[in-house]
């Protein structure tokens, strides 16, 4: 079942722009993140690990390995998705209008290869004043070294 090793258009350095056709992305992505990714799904709400989840690191799009959000700008929304209020970079987001399901909402995508992310919200906390409202499917995260290494030595002292 595990797909990601095929996954030849991951890298969490190369920044060139991905174009799969829907066939390819299929082969190289697992079920549940070429559902979100490339069918624009919603993953059920609560349901996602990253929902409650407070370590210090980066996330990345689990498609293509782009950086998308930091563990400092995510905030408890209580919507049942992860949520942040900023992206790490303007380019490592794009939007769209997105007019389904009845409501007028704005897409966020990956900026590196328009895997659809979710939605950003207008009722944020400061200081952006937005929700980045997303399936956690189809996020990677990465600790981030320096902040587990002060962790664990602030658990030695006590
Ligand atoms: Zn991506």
């Amino acid at each position: 079942m595990e797909k990601t090793n095929n996954n030849i258009v991951y890298s969490r350095t190369d920044k060139s722009k991905v174009n799969l056709t829907d066939a390819e992305w299929k082969q190289i992505l697992p079920d549940d993140v070429y559902y979100i990714a490339r069918q624009k799904g919603t993953e059920r709400p609560w349901s996602s690990k990253y929902e409650k989840f407070h370590e210090a690191g980066t996330y990345f799009c689990a498609a293509c390995g782009n950086a998308l959000f930091r563990s400092d700008t995510k905030f408890e929304s209580g919507c049942g998705w992860p949520s942040f209020y900023e992206p790490i970079s303007r380019g490592s987001i794009i939007y769209a209008p997105d007019h389904t399901a009845g409501m007028e909402r704005t897409e966020v995508m990956c900026g590196r290869c328009k895997a659809h992310l979710g939605h950003v919200f207008e009722d944020g906390p400061p200081p952006t004043g937005l929700r980045y409202c997303i399936n956690g499917v189809v996020l990677d995260f990465e600790k981030a070294a320096a902040a587990e290494k002060k962790y664990k030595e602030e658990n030695k002292k006590n």
